[in-house]
C-alpha cells in the first residue's frame, strides 16, 4: 500500500530548503508537489530523525532520500547495533551498516536473542566495535524450525 505524506525535505513547501541553485528551486525530493508517496509500513527515518536532511551536509538524507520516512518489512525490531539511532558507532555522520540508517531491521518471524552478542549486536574485536557476525548486528537469530 502506498500512502501520500507531506514531503519532509521541504516541509511541504515544494521548494529546495537550501536554495542551492536558486531560492525558487523546486524541491528535488517531491518535485515541487509538497507531498511524496511512500510504501507501507513506514517508520520515521532514524538517521535524519524524520527531517529528510543529512545530519552533516546540505543534502538529502542518504537513508530516506529526503522523505523523512523509510519502509521496513515486518516483522521488524529496533536495530540492536545502533540502538535505533541509525548512526554508525562512533561516527554519527555515517549511517549504521546494519540497518542502513533506518534504525529498524527486518528479522525472522521465529527468533531468539543472539547467544554470541547477547542481543547487543556488537562484537568487540581489538578495541573496535563491529557488527556481530552471528546475527549480522540485529541482536537476534532465526530459531531453527523442527
Ligand atoms: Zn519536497
Ligand atoms: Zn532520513
Ligand atoms: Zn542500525
Ligand atoms: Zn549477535
Amino acid at each position: 500500500m502506498f500512502i501520500e505524506k507531506k514531503c519532509a525535505y521541504c516541509e511541504g513547501e515544494g521548494l529546495d530548503p537550501f536554495g542551492i541553485l536558486s531560492t525558487r528551486s523546486k524541491c528535488q525530493v517531491c518535485g515541487g508537489r509538497g507531498t511524496v508517496k511512500v510504501s507501507e509500513p513506514v517508520f520515521e527515518c532514524a538517521f535524519c530523525e524524520g527531517t529528510g536532511k543529512h545530519p552533516r551536509q546540505r543534502t538529502t538524507c542518504t537513508t530516506c532520500g529526503g522523505k523523512g520516512v523509510v519502509a521496513v518489512r515486518e516483522p521488524s525490531i529496533e536495530c540492536a547495533y545502533c540502538e535505533g539511532t541509525g548512526r554508525h558507532y562512533g561516527q554519527e555522520w555515517l549511517s549504521c551498516s546494519v540497518c542502513g540508517g533506518k534504525g529498524r531491521a527486518t528479522v525472522p518471524e521465529s527468533r531468539e536473542t543472539c547467544k554470541a552478542c547477547e542481543g547487543s549486536g556488537e562484537a568487540r574485536i581489538d578495541g573496535s566495535v563491529l557488527p556481530c557476525v552471528t546475527c549480522g548486528g540485529k541482536g537476534v537469530t532465526r530459531v531453527a524450525q523442527k
